[in-house]
């Protein structure tokens, strides 16, 4: 019953069906019926388990793509009827099912996590206008109104609270559990809900501009460019199906006009034919290899959302990685501070306050910067810009803080710093402060990583970063890779990863989730790092790692590399046995309880074999 709960309602119906038909199977192999009843105990479970199946089949043909295994299936276990082999009839429609029912739980997965991120955004807001609500679409909103946000309530567009506090759910945005509280004058998330009282905002952006919005537009933009993953089985038919179709028919066909034989035991024959052909080996197989291969990965802590993305990792020849959290700790601690004019203490209390909202992790190494508790009552509104820093008031000035790109969007005259660490610029309006020097450590492991991917014949390993080029460069050198682009906004991180995936390459992105959702969704495979990364990257990502253990990967490229050779190895046999069988069939050799036996002979094997998928055998400490 537990299993029950995680199902869908599809696989639930399914499952019950399977359940009832097999229990149904059972009594009537037990009882001794006479002909017609016989036929008729056997014949209501079939079609309580392949009734969609036979439809399918039916509408397929009717649109003229009636090679497909769903025709397999109806033919071979009408055919088996027709030889007034009943078992054999249900067992071929009952373990085709079985295999579907697998492969759905497996794939639902990553269906669902894209749909819970669409329900992400609000349907209305409540707007007060001379002291009566009104009712809106959040496309409505203007800067500047005031809005109502109740309990219970998403909270519509980002905005600084003005009366009331509350209690806000922020990890659909920011990935923390923890409730957020906030008072007047805190800033505020769309997309976080409110937990208990009502507050009034005022608005900070247009709802196209909101943390929401852009967080949707950017994946589902990303998301529609994805090609559909075929499922396995299916590409396999479209080989098989035809094959064995057009051989049967020139099986009951061709012998008796040649060899002037009577038509209806070459008839028989290939409907025997027909019978033996059902690849039942595979249909359980290998859906089982993929369980298998996904269950072992999440017991290393590599979480893979479904089948097609375990093949297409066992494919991948160029890894991408991100820099700050992915290669490096990204806890930065600040080794200097430059300045001219202003004392370093005020600097480092002003970059205080102002990152006191950000979850970027240099925000995180500046707060911790400053020795003091900072003062947010001080903090006016905040402006992220992705890539480049933060713009924010504090005691009624605008300050920037962030990297060269941000001082030349404001036109600071800033002072270049010659050590090779990252650099925090930081302007009033445009007038320019001074810098703070940081420097972040890489991950011990990181080296190790890129080495062990080199060796399981990787091609291409590139680091991309936002960070200035002589850090990208060092860091570069420190790990082993060859390829860097640094000085990169989000969007250039995408452009760059499509031109690499353009030129034929197989791509998986490795990010922390800060600033990469767009290019996790785009590469063929996106891997977030579980901990530091946002429950938005998470949802993004193919495959997310619990922990920032980066030896993971090379660990998933066995685990995947692994079930995709068992499944290979697996596909060959049955084929090379189901081929045998098949050509006895054809000369009338195998009677249809050998054929059934061996095919249950060979699905054993195949299953046996699928249990190898859980032996790997890689150090990640
Ligand atoms: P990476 O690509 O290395 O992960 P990001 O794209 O997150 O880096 O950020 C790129 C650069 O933008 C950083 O190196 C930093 O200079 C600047 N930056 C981003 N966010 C902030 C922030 N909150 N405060 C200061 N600087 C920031
Ligand atoms: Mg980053």
């Amino acid at each position: 019953m537990r299993y029950l709960s995680t199902l869908d309602s599809e696989q639930k119906t399914l499952s019950i069906r399977l359940i009832i038909a097999l229990i149904m199977f059972f009594i009537a192999l037990s009882l001794n019926f006479n002909d017609a009843v016989l036929f008729l105990s056997f014949f209501i479970p079939y079609l309580l388990v392949g009734y969609d199946v036979l439809f399918y089949a039916f509408q397929n043909i009717l649109h003229g793509q009636w090679l497909d295994e769903r025709f397999l299936m109806s033919i071979a276990s009408i055919g088996a009827f027709a030889l007034k082999d009943y078992a054999e009839a249900f067992a071929v429609m009952f373990f085709y099912q079985l295999g579907e029912l697998f492969q759905s739980i497996a794939i639902g997965k990553s269906r669902k996590s894209i749909e819970e991120l669409l329900s992400l955004a609000p349907e209305t807001a409540t707007r007060l206008i001379n002291g009566a609500e009104e009712i809106i679409k959040p496309e409505d909103i203007h800067v500047g109104d005031t809005i109502i946000v109740k309990p219970g309530e998403r909270v519509p567009i980002d905005g600084i609270v003005i009366k009331g506090s509350t209690s806000l759910n922020t990890s659909d945005i920011t990935g923390e559990s923890a409730p957020k509280d906030v008072a007047k004058g805190d800033i505020v998330y769309s997309g976080s809900i409110n937990l208990s009282g009502s507050i009034l905002l005022k608005a900070q952006s247009e709802y196209e501009n909101s943390t929401i919005a852009k967080i949707m537009n950017l994946i589902e933009n990303s998301a529609g460019k994805k090609s559909k993953s075929e499922k396995y089985i299916t590409r396999f038919a479209r080989y098989y199906t035809p094959f064995v179709v057009v051989s049967a028919i020139l099986l009951s066909t061709i012998p008796p006009l040649v060899l002037n034989e009577a038509f209806l035991k070459w008839f028989e024959r290939a409907l025997v034919f027909l019978v033996a052909s059902c690849p039942c080996a595979l249909l359980i197989s290998i859906p089982l290899s993929f369980v298998k291969g996904l269950g072992t990965a999440s017991k290393h802590g590599i979480l893979m959302k479904g089948a097609s993305e375990l093949e297409k990792l066992s494919e991948i020849d160029t890894f991408i990685f991100d820099k700050t959290g992915t290669l490096t700790e990204g806890s930065f601690t600040v080794s200097d501070v430059h300045s001219d004019n202003v004392d370093k203490d005020s600097i480092l209390e002003i970059s205080a306050i102002a990152e006191s909202q950000s979850t970027h992790p240099i925000a995180a190494s500046l707060k911790e910067a400053y020795s003091k508790e900072p003062d947010i009552s001080r903090l006016g509104g905040i402006a992220e810009h992705a890539g480049k820093g933060i713009q924010a008031t504090v005691d009624n000035n605008e300050y920037f803080i962030g990297n060269t790109a941000l001082m030349e969007l404001v036109n600071a005259d800033y002072k270049e710093c010659s050590f090779p660490d990252t650099i925090v610029h930081m302007s009033k309006g445009n007038d320019y402060m001074g810098h703070i020097v940081i420097s972040d450590r890489i991950k011990y492991k990181a080296s190790s990583t890129i080495n062990k991917l080199k060796e399981k014949k990787i091609k291409r390993i590139i680091m991309l970063s936002g960070d200035r080029k002589p850090v990208v460069d060092a860091t570069s050198k420190a790990i082993g890779i060859d390829e860097y682009y640094a000085e990169l906004l989000p969007t250039d991180k995408v452009e760059i990863t499509e031109r690499i995936m353009q030129d034929g390459n197989k791509v998986a992105f490795v990010g922390d989730g800060i600033n990469d959702a767009p290019v996790l969704t785009r590469a063929d495979v996106g891997i977030a790092m579980g901990t530091l990364g946002s429950d938005i990257a998470i949802e993004a990502a193919d495959i997310v790692l619990m922990d920032d253990n980066l030896l993971k990967l090379p660990l998933a490229l066995d685990i995947t590399r692994k079930t995709m050779s068992i499944v290979k190895q697996n596909t060959a046999f049955s084929l090379v046995f189901k081929a045998l069988v098949l050509l006895l069939g054809a000369f009338g050799q195998v009677e249809m309880w050998l054929a059934v036996f061996a095919d249950v002979g060979v699905m054993i094997l195949a299953v046996l074999n699928s249990l190898r998928t859980g032996n790997i055998k890689t150090p990640i400490q």
